[in-house]
């Protein structure tokens, strides 16, 4: 099932996500399914759950879109526990759509994660993935990449969503 992407203005994304205690049932293993299915649609390549209006700690990223079925990544309870260096690049968010901004974030970052059945591992990403990381874990703490830009850009953006939700082309 395709879920429709919440966008910027939902109080859901700016709350902190509740973490996902029973593991291996089968709403979990089909949510998770589900945001596979809706992040390939949108042609992202990170999804957190706020953002198809479920409040849970959980993402999925693909930095292969899709291409490389072994890139998938389940993120529950996601931690980010180490983080070095830094890279400065262009970041979007499908609950944003059409804005893009630089951010700079660390170049090397680890997380510790649960994956769908309960089990615990870490995992060390660099670059696009290690952007991935801390983009997603944000969302799960109800905080989005435009809390990192400047407040400058940040009013500019909010002005842009503001006249497109008076015109009814933001909802
Ligand atoms: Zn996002």
């Amino acid at each position: 099932m395709i879920y429709t992407i919440v966008k910027y203005g939902q109080p859901v994304l700016e709350k902190k996500a509740a973490s996902i205690t029973e593991f291996n049932t089968p709403e979990l293993l089909a949510l998770v399914d589900d945001m596979f299915e809706s992040m390939y649609a949108a042609k992202g390549v990170g999804l957190a759950a706020p953002q198809i209006g479920i409040g849970k700690r959980i993402a999925v990223i693909d930095v292969t879109s899709g291409e490389d079925p072994s890139q998938r990544l389940v993120l529950i309870n996601p931690e980010i526990i180490a983080k070095e260096g830094a890279q400065t690049s262009e970041e979007g968010c499908l609950s944003l759509p059409t804005f893009r901004e630089p951010v700079t974030r660390p170049q090397k970052v680890t997380i510790r994660a649960q994956k769908a059945d309960g089990e615990v591992y870490e995992m060390t990403g660099e670059d696009l993935l290690a952007r991935a990381f801390l983009h997603e874990t944000d969302h799960l703490n109800g905080t989005l990449y435009i809390s990192h830009i400047s407040p400058l850009k940040r009013d500019l953006i909010r002005r842009k969503i503001r006249k497109l939700q008076k015109a009814n082309e933001w909802s």
